[in-house]
């Protein structure tokens, strides 16, 4: 299935943070890594005081359910040493967002696909366009109409 992830971190050399994500993404078993987006420099949504965010999107290929590949996209996140339990919108090492699985729709506790925040965050919908530029978000519609809502403020690519 192609599944689109969402990449971002704001703490411990955000691109080193990414460039150690690609590896790790790419080193999920039955998963190719296919594409990745340029990496951009975005202003942080949450408490001010924290440092840009860096964030990029990849395009992987992959054999796992989307449960599955949750799992894995979790226990990179957690090798990369993010904390759970801090502040919502805090600082974080990496955070990796499952924003499409194919076409599926998947509302589960713990999975939520389309991710819910990607229609809101032009961080996410630049990257995903400069891959994709007619995608769709299943339900929803063409995912370049939701970019005329955010606008494209506060993002530049590297
Ligand atoms: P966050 O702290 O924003 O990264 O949220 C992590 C939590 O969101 C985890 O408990 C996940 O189970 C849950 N979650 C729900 N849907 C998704 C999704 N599409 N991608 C990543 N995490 C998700």
């Amino acid at each position: 299935m192609e599944s689109y992830i969402g990449l971002g971190s704001n703490l411990g050399d955000p691109e080193t943070q990414l460039t150690s994500a690609l590896a790790a993404l790419n080193g999920i078993p039955d998963t190719d890594l296919v594409r990745c987006s340029s990496f951009y420099r975005s202003k942080p949504l949450g408490p001010g005081d924290q440092p840009d965010f860096i964030n990029a999107v990849v395009l992987l290929d992959s054999g796992l359910t989307a449960n599955a590949l949750l799992a894995r996209l979790q226990s990179i996140e957690n090798r990369q040493g993010r904390v759970r339990g801090g502040i919502q919108w805090g600082p974080r090492t990496l955070d990796l967002d499952m924003l499409l699985y194919g076409a599926e729709v998947i509302d589960e506790p713990g999975l939520i696909v389309p991710h819910p925040e990607m229609r809101h965050r032009n961080f996410v919908l630049i990257p995903l366009l400069e891959l994709a530029p007619d995608i769709e978000i299943p339900g929803l519609g063409r995912a370049d109409k939701f970019l005329a809502d955010t606008g494209r403020a506060g993002i530049t690519k590297l």
